[in-house]
């Protein structure tokens, strides 16, 4: 996902269509991707972005092909952008339909071959600009040349057209990731067409009753942010932002998957009944927090959680996970315009292994790329301003630390420091290599031996330094890998991703993002293999390892540690608990033996009702 959401366009100006208004009375019952469980009532807050700020800045004429190779950029992404959206239109009922289509394609006009984008090209060579200077300049040039006269109406529209797609590309050219929630009301839906991860992680779940929006997928990091904050939430519901404003009622069910816009008084009533039922279900798994999580045969099983924002430590505590399988360490980078020092990420790990009163907690490096792009690092000059066309293959995870070691260098002094106060492992994220591992250690004990001449007191022996089995190459070399890691952590997320290439946070694919291919099934099942030859600990760090459902079947694979968020620990652990290994491996042996997807999910998740 890029730092700008597609975002369809507000209903154009003069436009007769009364799609929009039709929904205002009408109960509306939408059907989007069930991201995290829980039913929610409230009105509706509409999240609209803020526009892109910028400061008009001029330029030298040696920086003239530069900024015209980011104007370039931004007008490809926009184009992407509009195309995605021209795609999507197929969901909307056939009104909306007719009256959005030659709206996208009037932008897509304009950042072609164009009078706009020749302007804008002349502008930034002629009057030595920069690309957001020439966009705003040039816009608004153009919108106020508009004649007014002869058609008021049809002038004024074609005006807004022309700054629509002005603020557009200073979006993209500004990779804005900010968007405010501060004036979101107690008890309020948040409906918007896109939330980012760094959004999400602004979100204060006390306040909010749920999230509804109309992209995103189910394993994307907003979906992981709203589970682990437990906010119901339903992504990926195509039309929802034409089909409800501002103050609407709506009822959304986290675990079906639904949105219903100005419900009848019944429908209400049954949502009513089924908060009820929700929250007497969540104390009854709360009280099998003190239980251990062992199978019917007597096997302990590890259950950790997983940390997005330092706000889940009293809901990790509550969950009775035995300490933090991942901590996504993103969160210290995200909406802030300078990275933090090593002092200041000492404190927060050191805070968070205390929080575990002596459980493990493995904290992962950072992992900047892909759908997480952080500010901080651009205004730093550590990324590419602009995100390469492919950025879910480009500088990922371990690739940008080794690339920037001073950044890498700095994270894991802080860790070496904090591990102190309890049973710490590091991490290391998107590895593909062999060689990555052993560069990431050179420098891990170079910095160990620093902070040991430095007068810090480290334990003897580092703590472990284990890897993310995310991408198929990773999963495939797994036996190499387990010779230079010290423990495997399986991210089911990316690796279902990479090896079905299918977008884990995009609506349009999400019918294809299947952990239970058997493609991703196998590799999960080479990496454990491989790591119990080497007497490897290997755990489950993806979505799948929080899914209560598909417990027989990783145990059945031998898998013995999982990582999840943290609401999902008591149902899982009641899973563990009804679990008898040798039946759980009889039905391993049984699915690894299928090719067809629809046969491994009736296997695993019993046969789709008819
Ligand atoms: C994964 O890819 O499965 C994973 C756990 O990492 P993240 O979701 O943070 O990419
Ligand atoms: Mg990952």
């Amino acid at each position: 996902m890029n730092a700008t959401e597609p975002r369809l366009p507000r209903r154009p100006a003069g436009a007769r269509s009364s799609a929009l208004a039709t929904v205002k009375t009408t109960e509306r019952k939408l059907v989007g991707i069930p991201v995290s469980p829980g039913v929610a009532i409230g009105p509706v807050f509409g999240a609209s972005e803020a526009p892109a700020a910028f400061t008009r800045r001029k330029i030298q004429a040696a920086d003239i092909q530069a900024e015209t190779a980011r104007l370039e950029m931004a007008i490809l992404q926009s184009r992407k952008q509009l195309l995605k959206l021209r795609a999507r239109l197929g969901n909307l009922p056939e009104d909306s339909q007719a009256e959005i289509a030659p709206l996208l394609d009037a932008y897509l006009q304009m950042i072609g071959p164009s009078r706009l984008v020749r302007g804008l090209r002349r502008r930034i060579a002629e009057t030595l600009v920069s690309a957001e200077t020439a966009v705003a300049d040039e816009t608004e040039a153009i919108a106020t040349a508009m004649p007014s006269e002869a058609d008021p109406d049809g002038a004024g529209r074609r005006a807004d057209e022309v700054r629509e797609i002005g603020r557009r590309l200073v979006r993209n050219l500004t990779q804005t990731p900010f968007r405010s929630f501060a004036a979101l009301p107690s008890g309020a839906v948040l409906v918007c067409e896109g939330l980012r991860p760094a959004d999400a992680a602004l979100l204060d779940p006390s306040r909010l009753a749920g999230v509804a929006t109309d992209e995103g997928g189910s394993d994307g990091h907003t979906a992981i942010m709203l589970r682990a904050l437990g906010v119901p939430a339903v992504l990926g519901v195509a039309g929802l932002s034409q089909a409800s404003r501002p103050g609407n009622l709506v009822v959304i069910d986290g675990a079906a998957g639904t949105v219903v816009v100005n419900p009848t008084p019944e429908t209400l009533a049954a949502a009513r009944r089924a908060v009820t039922a929700f929250a007497r279900g969540q104390q009854k798994l709360a009280r099998l927090r003190r239980l251990r999580a062992v199978t019917t045969d007597h096997v302990e099983i590890e259950l950790q959680a997983n940390l997005e924002i330092p706000a889940e430590l009293p809901l990790i505590a509550q969950s009775g996970a035995a300490g933090i399988g991942l901590l996504r360490s993103e969160f210290l980078f995200m909406n802030r315009e300078t990275l933090p020092d090593e002092e200041e990420q000492t404190e927060t790990y050191r805070s968070v292994i205390e929080a575990m009163g002596g459980d493990q907690v493995t904290i992962r490096v950072l992992d900047w790329g892909g759908e997480k792009d952080i500010a901080a690092l651009q205004a730093e000059g550590l990324v590419p301003e602009v995100t390469d066309e492919n950025p879910a293959l480009g500088l990922r995870g371990i690739r940008l630390l080794l690339r920037q070691p001073e950044l890498f260098e700095t994270q894991l002094a802080a860790i070496l420091r904090a591990s102190n106060a309890g049973p710490t492992r590091v991490l290391l994220p998107m590895v593909t290599n062999v060689s990555e591992v052993r560069a990431a250690r050179e420098i891990y004990e170079r910095v160990g031996r620093r902070l040991r001449r430095r007068g810090e007191r480290l334990a003897d022996r580092l703590p472990p330094l284990g890897i993310m089995i995310e991408t198929p190459g990773a999963a495939l070399s797994a036996d190499a890998l387990a010779i230079v890691a010290e423990f495997f952590a399986i991210g089911t997320n990316d690796l279902s991703m990479y090896t079905l290439a299918v977008d884990r946070g995009d609506a349009d694919v999400a019918h294809l993002y299947d952990p239970l291919h058997p493609a991703v099934l196998r590799l999960v099942q080479f990496t454990t293999e491989a790591a119990m030859r080497m007497r490897l600990p290997v755990s489950v760090c993806g979505e799948m390892g929080g899914n209560p459902k598909l417990m027989p079947l990783l145990l059945g694979l031998g898998l013995r540690s999982f990582s999840m968020n943290a609401a999902a620990v008591p149902r899982v652990k009641q899973a563990v608990r009804a679990a008898n290994l040798e039946e759980c491996a009889a039905l391993a042996r049984k699915v690894m033996e299928q090719s067809d997807p629809a046969r491994i999910r009736d296997l695993v998740l019993g046969p789709a009702p008819a």
